[in-house]
């Protein structure tokens, strides 16, 4: 058996992205509590918040109206995605010169592997360095590193010295940098399991790594056994680089033509469940969903809108259908296709809870 070659992956993590990037472009905000979401004054939520309203006990998926009563004089800004994207690709533009492999996690996060990309560095420590000295300088916000022999570790090390921190786990120290860890920490371990765990005495990492492989398997089958490899700190998964998708859809030619709005919605929101299942499965979020119809006479008209904050939510794309739909001629006259369709695609899984509760039924 050949070891497994040694990584060197580089999980860069910006420092609350969405508050960072308004407040670097109005220095006004700069020292208070700023919350990036829906409207405090109806049901929206906090999409995120910086370290200034974090203090406050304010933070992400919290109701936007609970936030303002933690800290009444947070500022509540809409998000502005399309202005989060064009940011993103300039950093991770900063990270394409460092190394082809690159796996988006989010607008925000990313896997990087450099082990074959160390051009004139030293160590992968000197590319972290010399990324994050760049982000700062270019785009003038901070990007939190963690670097380690594999993702699993180099995910949690970023998080490790928040914000504007860089943490690096050679090989040799990555027991010892898990073993103080909750078990919650370990990618994978939902609420669920850590109850097992709890359950069986266990909080710690170095307290898992006390169970054999047979005892892990009895409670959590083949899961088990990865359970077994990630407290020992090994995860041989490589860096994803997926090509980029654009669009996603799905469309239905029907049998006998269809006039009844009630049931172009109830196809509609069918179609709208298959195209979330795929977003989700890709982690992907779309930005802007389109409808088409197709009339007897075959002409095919398409209506499209863009949403406020990127989605995967089924009930939210099916609502955006029903509603473009009625933009166009279906159920005056009949029709013989439908189709739904997402695009704009992000990756991440923004708006499984709509921050637009008010405005999105
Ligand atoms: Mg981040």
């Amino acid at each position: 058996m050949t070891d497994p070659p040694l990584r060197r992956i580089l999980h860069c993590d910006m420092d609350c992205f969405y508050a960072a990037v308004h407040t670097r472009d109005d220095p006004s905000l700069e020292g208070k509590p700023v919350v990036v979401g829906g409207d405090p004054s109806g049901r929206g939520v906090v999409a995120a918040a910086n370290y200034e309203a974090r203090k406050y006990g304010i933070h992400s998926a919290m109701p936007a109206a609970q936030a303002r009563r933690k800290c009444p004089k947070t500022i509540f800004l809409r998000p502005e995605f399309k202005l989060y994207r064009e940011e993103s690709q300039q950093i991770f533009a900063i990270y394409g010169e460092y190394t082809p492999l690159i796996q988006p996690l989010s607008l925000d996060e990313a896997f990087l592997d450099v082990s074959e990309h160390l051009a004139e560095f030293n160590s992968a420590t000197e590319v972290a360095e010399d990324i994050r000295r760049r982000v700062r300088e270019e785009r003038r916000l901070t990007v939190s590193v963690g670097v380690a022999p594999n993702k699993l570790v180099a995910k949690i090390a970023s998080d490790f010295r928040k914000p504007d921190g860089l943490t690096v786990v050679r090989p040799h120290e990555v027991e010892a940098f898990l073993a103080p860890l909750p078990v919650r920490r370990l990618y994978g371990i939902g609420p669920a399991a850590e109850r097992s765990l709890h359950e069986m005495g266990i909080t710690t990492v170095e307290e898992l790594r006390g169970l054999s492989i047979d005892r892990l398997m009895a409670r959590f089958g083949n899961w088990g056994r990865v359970l077994w490899e990630r407290v020992r700190g090994i995860d041989d998964r490589p860096v994803h680089t997926h090509r980029e998708r654009k669009s996603l859809s799905t469309e239905r030619t029907f049998a006998e033509n269809v006039k009844d709005l009630d049931e172009i919605d109830r196809i509609l929101d069918t179609m709208a469940d298959e195209v979330a299942k795929g977003l989700k499965k890709r982690h992907l979020a779309a930005s802007t969903i389109t409808v088409k119809v197709r009339y007897p006479d075959f002409t095919t008209p398409t209506r499209s809108h863009s949403l406020p904050v990127p989605t995967s939510d089924a009930a939210t794309i099916g609502a955006a259908a029903r509603e473009l739909v009625r933009r166009t001629d279906a159920a005056r006259q009949s029709v013989r296709l439908l189709g739904v369709g997402a695009s704009n695609l992000v990756p991440g899984e923004l708006g499984q809870r709509t921050l637009f509760d008010d405005s999105a039924h």
